[in-house]
């Protein structure tokens, strides 16, 4: 079952993702060549502690950090490691969850480290692309299906793959709630109704959809080994269309 949030847990999510965005804020300023993964989740451990939240992430199935960072041909669920450090060149997805009072923010982006290549920098540009018009399809009486096939569309335009295995989901009290959101056209007729919350996430790849799961049982690769984008905004269909929780308060 699908449960519309009310009001107050409208509020609190924007708390939460308010404090997601505050993460997401920081790792764009401290991220240079250099700095490790682990780095960056203990200072996105702590902003998220300073804001009196929660890490969401950390213990989740025993996932061992608070953020996912995933880099180049890692597609999601990349575990921050004091060994891995980000070069000049390279992208990385980071993903945040937020717990604020019992509800939950996610949002991850894709950043560039330095200077990056004209693909890369395109695969970043069709996947945020393909974000925002899924967004915008996040409206009441449209269906499911309306924001996995923008997602798709944009994938196409653009020739990249998509990752099939994953997707979006609703989120509220649980990070993962139902309903689950395909990222191409699988024919749900699920309306949408005011009070849905659900986090939109396409996973777009340079090259072919195909991926595979490490040893460590969590970090998705392409099979390729071709780069790979993921940008995601938690987002409630209003009265007044989609509202973004992850971003900051004014
Ligand atoms: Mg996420
Ligand atoms: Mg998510």
């Amino acid at each position: 079952m699908i449960r519309r949030k009310s009001r107050e847990e409208i509020k609190l999510m924007r708390h939460a993702g308010h404090i997601v965005a505050l993460v997401h804020q920081k790792m764009k300023e401290v991220l240079e060549p250099g700095i490790s993964t682990k780095e960056l989740d203990d200072i996105a451990y702590h902003v998220i502690k300073e804001n009196r939240a929660i890490p969401t992430f950390l213990g989740y199935n025993g996932f061992p950090a608070s953020i996912c960072t995933s880099i180049n041909e890692q597609v999601v669920h990349g575990i921050p490691n004091e060994n891995i450090k980000v070069k000049e060149g390279d992208i990385i997805a980071i993903d945040v969850g937020a717990t604020y009072h019992g509800l939950v923010g996610d949002s991850a982006w894709s950043y560039a480290v330095g200077k990056i290549d004209e693909e890369k920098q395109r695969l970043m540009k069709a996947t945020e692309e393909a974000l925002y018009a899924g967004i915008d399809k996040m409206r009441i009486d449209n269906v499911l299906d309306d924001i996995s096939g923008a997602v798709e569309d944009v994938a196409k335009n653009y020739n990249f793959g998509i990752v099939r295995q994953y997707g979006g989901h609703g989120v509220g009290h649980n990070m993962h709630e139902e309903p689950f959101l395909f990222n191409y056209r699988v024919g749900d007729k699920t309306i949408i109704k005011q009070g849905y919350a659900i986090a939109i996430e396409p996973m777009l790849n340079l090259g072919g959809d195909e991926v595979v799961v490490a040893d460590d049982e969590w970090t998705v690769s392409t099979v390729d080994g071709k780069p790979s984008a993921h940008f995601e905004h938690t987002v409630i269909a209003t009265e007044d269309g989609p509202l973004i929780t992850t971003k900051l308060m004014e």
